[in-house]
């Protein structure tokens, strides 16, 4: 009954905690403060509070962008304000050439692309997320990436889901099955309109159609 298949890419197709961590060891390596695993730490923590500032509208996304290293430099006594942009030019730069892959999503999507029209439905800078998938070896399954930062809109907004489908030219909501990670975004965005999904996770919830562990259990709902 699906017709069309819309992949979120991180930690769905694309492992984004391999290539955060990657990212995070190349640049801190190549700049004044190092790396190392208290430094690895605080960055996450300091990340999360960055992140948590822009749900509650205190910050922006190119504030948070910089403010993370810059507040990361300042609590190891270094001058943040200094260092922190050109740390976090550093980071955009190494981030984009990360395109590790979450088991079997190769595989996956050259079963089902032979069966369904598949896409990308992704929240990130556009620059950096062409340049993973570029990456990769998915982009051949692949019909069409959108992308949050060039839609002008993200998940789990509406406007997203209708741009998305607007753009396939088919409004028949039941054809589409969205499959990711976060119950926030992914799941909440097509529960609030009506449409089916897979949350690929450990947790527990109501709000999914389908919960997957692995990406080869959409074999199971797919084929
Ligand atoms: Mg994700």
């Amino acid at each position: 009954m699906y017709k069309y298949l819309l992949f979120d890419a991180d930690n769905t197709l694309l492992d984004f905690d391999l290539a955060e961590a990657q990212a995070l060891k190349e640049t801190l390596s190549l700049c004044p403060l190092g790396f190392n695993d208290e430094i690895h730490k605080r960055y996450h923590v300091i990340n999360d509070l960055e992140w948590k500032k822009l749900e509650r509208g205190e910050t922006t996304r190119e504030k948070l962008r910089i403010d993370r290293f810059a507040n990361l430099y300042n609590e190891f006594g270094m001058d943040g304000e200094r260092y922190g942009s050109s740390t976090a030019d550093i980071y955009t730069e190494r981030l984009s050439k990360q395109g590790q892959l979450i088991d079997g999503a190769e595989e996956v999507l050259r079963t089902l692309s032979k069966k369904y029209r598949c896409f990308i439905v992704t929240n990130g800078i556009t620059e950096v997320q062409r340049s993973r998938m570029d990456k990769t070896p998915l982009l051949q399954f692949i019909e069409h990436s959108f992308i949050s930062q060039e839609m002008g809109c993200a998940k789990p907004s509406r406007v997203f889901f209708d741009k998305v489908m607007e753009h396939i030219g088919d409004d028949d909501i039941s054809a589409y099955l969205i499959i990711g990670d976060s119950l926030t975004s992914d799941i909440k965005g097509a529960y609030d309109i009506g449409m089916d999904s897979v949350w690929y996770s450990n947790g527990k919830s109501d709000m999914p159609t389908y919960c997957i562990e692995n990406l080869f259990e959409l074999y199971d709902i797919l084929l």
